[in-house]
């Protein structure tokens, strides 16, 4: 994603290779492993034999052996971030810079949207009340998160200083970048050889936990540290040539290692809070969430989905569980599709076309269908379960009544030819639906299928 972007884009990148050498015995148990965890993840890996490195990076020494990464690359960061403010800019999107969020407030527990306080520079208060809110606040994401979310799920956070070491001598040169391998345990990945774009040699960054978020001078002491780490893997090196450059925190939720191999290894967190409808985080979005940046957007971009289509199938399905007001965990398949449980939806619709009146439609026997491409209202399903209530159907648009048809309750407008019903707030979330692709958005289950069901949530609570 990261190279199509920057290739479509013109933002100065390239695409360097990485090797990960090992040293010992051990270094080279966890660089296989390396190897063989991005083998089964599809991420292309090789080992490389000591005729081909020499042949390669004459200066790189890996006692034990080596494993690259062919599609590792570097990007110039700050053009990247400019292109995005930009891109972000023109889709109508508003940057509030020097504007501290201060207080968060979950309105009826976020079903009504979160009022955000913040301070801008001049010591003005303001707020906004957002139906969606994604905690993006890097080192400060746990602060953000504690701010809404009730203590016993307060998150503590963990600050990894990373310090970056320049290098002013033109040998040895390498054109790879070049990591150790990691031990388990290890909170970074090691004090590696990186390059600019320019080809310039730069080294880091290290790992040293502090307390303060704000500890952003380079620690003199680290380099003492780091430089047999950088002399076992590049002998000929010019230590005189080596000095302190920059550093940088990284937020962590632990100090456990930073790969998956390590003990206590904490992934990123992305995911929608459970209990907070639209309240995303984002927490422990440390190295490598640059390049994931994209890859991380597409996956929150996937989490929220307000559209509810009416259907034709037997069974109403919603596709995040902060949808649900109460559920059951139930995992198995209902027509080929993956179902993580049942329950109860509540909505807030619009009650007809034209004015703003508001209604709550309950839903029961909502499957959670975390694959599906939008959320379905099944007709005949409702139908059964509304026998007083009136549904017309003309095309794409749908009318629910009930009293003999004198009471709206609901309906449903046209979205890319299918009738989607009209949510109060008309809440914009993404939408997986488009013109171009015939869409098969009936869930039918049979009675074995739900009979089954039933029986795995038979020994199970409501969780609400
Ligand atoms: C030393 C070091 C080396 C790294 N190397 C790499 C690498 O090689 N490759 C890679 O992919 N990644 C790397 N990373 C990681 C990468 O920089 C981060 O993963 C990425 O910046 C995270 O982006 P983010 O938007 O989640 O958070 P950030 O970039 O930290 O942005 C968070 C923003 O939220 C703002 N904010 C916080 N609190 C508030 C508040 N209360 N109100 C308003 N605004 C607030 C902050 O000011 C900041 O602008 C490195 C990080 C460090 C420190």
């Amino acid at each position: 994603m990261m190279y199509d972007l920057c290739t479509r884009n013109g933002l100065p990148h390239r695409n360097t290779k990485k090797w990960i050498v090992a040293q010992t015995e051990e270094q080279w148990a966890a660089a296989l492993k390396t190897h063989e965890h991005a083998q089964k993840i599809g991420v292309p890996t090789r080992l490389i034999g000591r005729a081909e490195a020499q042949a390669l990076e004459p200066e790189v020494q890996a006692l034990a052996g080596i494993v690259e990464s062919p599609t590792t690359g570097i990007v110039d960061s700050h053009a990247l971030m400019t292109y995005l403010q930009g891109d972000f800019e023109d889709r109508g999107g508003d940057c509030a810079f020097l504007t501290r969020v201060t207080g968060i407030e979950a309105l009826n527990g976020g079903k009504d949207g979160y009022r955000i306080t913040a301070v801008t520079s001049d010591g003005t208060e303001t707020s906004i009340t957002a139906e969606t809110l994604v905690n993006s606040a890097g080192n400060y994401a746990c602060h953000i998160n504690n701010m809404i979310l009730p203590p016993q799920r307060h998150r503590t956070p963990y600050y990894a200083k990373g310090t970056y070491f320049s290098y002013a001598a033109s040998f040895p040169k390498t054109s790879v970048l070049v990591y150790p391998a990691t031990l388990p345990g290890y909170g970074g990945l090691g004090t590696h050889l990186t390059l600019d774009l320019g080809g310039r040699i730069r080294f880091g960054p290290d790992v040293e936990w502090v307390d303060n978020a704000d500890d952003l001078v380079p620690s003199p002491a680290r380099l003492e540290q780091a430089l047999p780490e950088i002399k076992a893997y590049l002998p000929n090196v010019d230590p005189e040539a080596i000095s302190l450059d920059y550093c940088g925190i990284r937020p962590k939720l632990g100090r456990g290692g930073a790969v998956n191999t390590g003990k206590g290894f904490q992934d990123f967190i992305i995911q929608e809070e459970e209990g907070f409808p639209g309240f995303i985080n984002l927490l422990g979005i440390e190295s490598p969430g640059l390049t994931s940046s994209l890859a991380i957007g597409e996956m929150v971009k996937g989490l929220l989905c307000w559209d509810w289509i009416v259907t034709q199938g037997n069974c109403h399905y919603a596709k995040n569980r902060a949808t649900f007001r109460s559920y059951r965990r139930a995992p198995g398949k209902i027509g080929g599709s993956r179902v993580l449980g049942v329950g109860s939806v509540e909505l807030r619709v619009r009650r007809r076309s034209g004015d703003g009146e508001i209604n709550t439609l309950v839903l029961d026997n909502v499957l959670h269908m975390p694959n599906a491409r939008c959320n379905g209202l099944s007709l005949p399903k409702y139908r059964e379960t509304h026998p007083s209530t009136g549904v017309d159907g003309h095309g794409d648009h749908v009318e629910a009544r009930s009293d003999n048809g004198s009471e709206p309750e609901w309906y449903a407008e046209g979205y890319h030819g299918l009738p989607r019903v009209v949510l109060a707030g008309e809440p914009q979330g993404e939408s997986h639906l488009s013109d171009d692709e015939p869409y098969k958005l009936s869930v039918m289950a049979s009675n074995e299928e739900m009979e089954k069901l039933w029986q795995r949530v038979e020994n199970r609570s409501w969780v609400t």
